[in-house]
């Protein structure tokens, strides 16, 4: 087994942990369905990007389109800042 020659100084170590932190993604309100969404990427809710509709949703006999439940995965990439929007979220529906 590969053994490191000498101990690893507290500033080098330091150094390799500047990159290590969770990044803050940015997230903006859908100026068309009014959901949280990530900033310069399609809304997952309604599938619009500047007005224009990207991923063409399924729409019930009224034209409205069918909702379905957000993907889980995205919560997991995103930080503590969509935690937080979530929470918040969650309790305006309680009120
Ligand atoms: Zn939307």
């Amino acid at each position: 087994m590969a053994v490191p020659k000498r101990k690893i100084s507290r500033t080098n170590r330091d150094k390799r942990r500047t990159h290590d932190r969770i990044k803050i993604v940015n997230i903006n309100e859908c100026p068309r369905c009014h959901s949280k969404k990530l900033a310069h990427h399609v809304c997952q809710a309604c599938g619009y990007y500047k007005n224009t509709e990207i991923i063409p949703q399924e729409k019930d006999a009224k034209g409205k389109p069918i909702k379905k439940e957000a993907p889980k995965a995205e919560e997991k990439e995103a930080g503590s800042k969509e935690k937080e929007a979530s929470s918040k979220e969650k309790e305006a529906e309680v009120k």
